[in-house]
């Protein structure tokens, strides 16, 4: 355990995680996450993720394979996110166009908007692994004449057991090329989503600890945010932070390192 700067005296009363490289790597997960799971139960805790491609049930569904339960309502997934925000900018009704998979396509649904063209007032993109030409095209079209780009994610790439393959912010950059236009994030690092995470546990934002693999995204967003953050070795940031960039409060080099820190703040 480092620890970088903040009050020796400091302990989280809440916790926001990140799952993807710090609880499992594509699908095997790391070492302690039972553990960590358990021991974390009876914090206020919510579990993210920047992956458009998964719903709060198959996230629950995954780590349950892996050997940790955790209620469906601890989980907030980008595309829950994007179905705040839609909700909030949008009438009911109105029309978008949506590249992306299922849980994306619900998320609209869920917002009240539909897919209904012509007349799309927004592109909608996550990751979608079956992209075709012709939707990257229809998108264009739409952007070119003045559509809003609002995107699930600006994460380069995606670690995959097969290793990393392009994420949503690689799609996201073929459309800025081609539409002209700059995206508008609803995942991390933006601060409404750590704050849309935060609303969940009722405890001020200086007494959340965010835990993540990832400086820009993780250390960079929750900082933004008003809480503390960890740094966890374990996924896209495997160096411990140099002098520039997001300089987070500790930095874990595994999840019982995390675990043993979390068990000596309750005491
Ligand atoms: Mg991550």
């Amino acid at each position: 355990v480092v620890q970088l700067s903040g009050g020796g005296d400091w302990a989280p009363a809440a916790l926001v995680v990140d799952m993807d490289g710090v609880l499992y790597r594509g699908g095997t997960a790391l070492a302690g996450l039972d553990e960590f799971t358990r021991v974390t139960r009876t914090w206020p805790r919510v579990l993210l993720t920047n992956n458009s491609t998964v719903s709060a049930a198959s996230c629950a569904r995954k780590l349950q394979r892996l050997g940790a339960v955790v209620p469906e309502r601890e989980i907030l997934t980008v595309s829950a996110a994007m179905t705040g925000y839609l909700a909030a900018e949008f009438t009911p009704g109105t029309s978008v166009y949506v590249i992306g998979e299922r849980p994306l396509h619900d998320a609209v649904r869920a917002a009240g908007l539909t897919e209904e063209g012509p007349g799309y007032a927004a592109v909608v993109l996550g990751l979608d692994r079956d992209l075709r030409y012709a939707q990257l095209g229809q998108a264009t079209g739409l952007l070119r004449a003045g559509c809003p780009l609002i995107v699930t994610s600006l994460d380069p790439v995606l670690l995959t057991a097969a290793g990393a393959v392009p994420a949503t912010g690689a799609i996201a950059a073929a459309l800025r090329t081609s539409g002209g236009a700059e995206p508008v994030c609803v995942g991390k690092p933006e601060q409404r989503f750590f704050r849309a995470a935060m609303r969940r546990l009722g405890v001020p934002a200086d007494r959340v600890l965010v835990v993540g693999d990832s400086l820009d995204a993780d250390i960079a967003g929750g900082q933004a945010a008003g809480a503390r953050t960890a740094l966890m070795l374990t996924g896209v940031n495997r160096a411990r932070p140099g002098a520039a960039g997001p300089r987070p409060d500790y930095v874990f080099g595994s999840l019982p390192e995390l675990t043993g820190f979390l068990r000596r703040c309750t005491g």
